[in-house]
């Protein structure tokens, strides 16, 4: 493989950050926001994210870290300010950290932030590195603090990993945000003593109501659990008051006063927020989609992979704005099939 050093120095000679034209879809929405995925493959086995036997992407497929770099690059010239790593798990593919050093060399100037979201198994042994390289504030996935709940829904034994993990980042400098799925008859019991204790260790909390993306080994509906009856029980129990915090992505904050910490809403299916979606998605093959669940996608591999990079990942870009939907149409229930084949852990979460 070629160094990435090398490369990037390459790409940032190359490219034209002059004048960028913005990225602005037919809805007027003005894009800023990169989910970049740098592997489908995962450690665990989360069982609203994939089957047991999942069957990953073969790796020739997959983007090598320079053409992931030169796409963080085309898109921060189209004026994407905050770029998430992604996955698949990313922190499970080899030198990462080289690709969140390099764009992280841009925060401060055409990047506000870049971040990644992992499932913490890695986190202990990355921390430090990733703080190092520019890293600020990081999503890690936790669902729930019990070992036996942990194991059945990611199908691993990995808690005590994640929660040093987690206590590595903090001790890195990192900012640590939750993010958890709540799942009915698994972990639904259990979500207002997690709050609390994400709330005593200084970690806000975003809630996430499962959606149906890929098939999975079981029923989704008899699984998914409303975030508007989660919050109804938090209100019972807290006070709850809406915050003035916005983050780039989709949460809606609240301020709970009798923990003095801050809990997310993501409610993909009870409250629609696609109106304001300013993000893009591309997969770690290069597939770009403008919707989590819609099918329309723009080839950037092969864009990259034109005699003509350049011009041909920004005529991509233009056509993704033509395409990209103005909402997404999930859908649980019986009988109903996912809303797109592809896996979250593919597109990239
Ligand atoms: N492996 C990393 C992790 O788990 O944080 C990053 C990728 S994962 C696909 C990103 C986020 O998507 C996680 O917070 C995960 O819980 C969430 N997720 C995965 N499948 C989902 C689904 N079908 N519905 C809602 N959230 C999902
Ligand atoms: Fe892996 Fe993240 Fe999917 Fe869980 S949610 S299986 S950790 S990609």
């Amino acid at each position: 493989m070629a160094d990435l050093g090398t490369m990037t120095r390459t790409v940032d000679r190359l490219d034209t950050l002059t004048e960028p034209a913005p990225l602005v879809d037919t809805h007027h929405r003005r894009i800023t926001y990169l989910r970049l995925s740098v592997t489908d493959r995962c450690d665990l086995r989360c069982t609203y994210c994939m089957p047991e036997r999942m069957q990953f992407l073969p790796k020739a497929e997959v983007l090598s870290l320079e053409e992931l770099y030169a796409l963080a690059r085309s898109f921060m010239a189209r004026g994407v300010r905050t770029i998430r790593l992604t996955g698949g798990e990313p922190l499970v593919r080899r030198d990462v950290i080289d690709l969140v050093r390099a764009i992280g060399r841009h925060v401060g100037a055409e990047l506000d932030e870049v971040t990644l979201t992992t499932n913490g198994t890695q986190l202990a042994s990355n921390a430090d590195a990733l703080a190092r390289a520019g890293v600020r504030r990081i999503n890690v996935s936790l669902d729930t603090r019990d070992p036996a709940t942990f194991r059945a829904l990611s199908r691993r034994d990995a808690l005590p990993q994640v929660l040093e993990g987690i206590a590595a980042a903090r001790t890195a400098g990192l900012k640590v945000k939750l993010n958890t799925v709540v799942m009915r008859g698994v972990s639904d019991a259990e979500i207002s003593d997690l709050v609390a204790w994400a709330h005593a260790q200084g970690h806000a909390i975003s809630l996430i109501e499962t959606m149906p993306l890929g098939e999975v080994d079981e029923a989704r509906e008899d699984r998914f659990v409303s975030l508007a009856d989660v919050r109804r029980d938090l209100e019972a129990r807290w006070t709850l008051t809406p915050s003035d915090v916005r983050t780039p992505g989709p949460s809606r904050y609240f301020d709970i006063a009798e923990t003095g910490g801050r809990i997310g809403f993501i409610t993909p299916m009870s409250e629609n927020f696609c109106a304001g979606c300013n993000r893009l998605r591309v997969t770690a093959t290069g597939q770009l989609y403008p919707c989590l669940g819609g099918g329309e996608r723009v080839d950037l591999r092969a864009a990259l992979r034109s005699g003509a990079p350049e011009a041909e990942v920004a005529a991509a870009l233009d056509r993704a704005m033509l395409i990209k939907p103005e909402r997404h149409d999930f859908r649980i229930g019986a009988g109903e099939a996912p809303a797109q084949p592809r896996h979250m852990s593919v597109t990239g979460g």
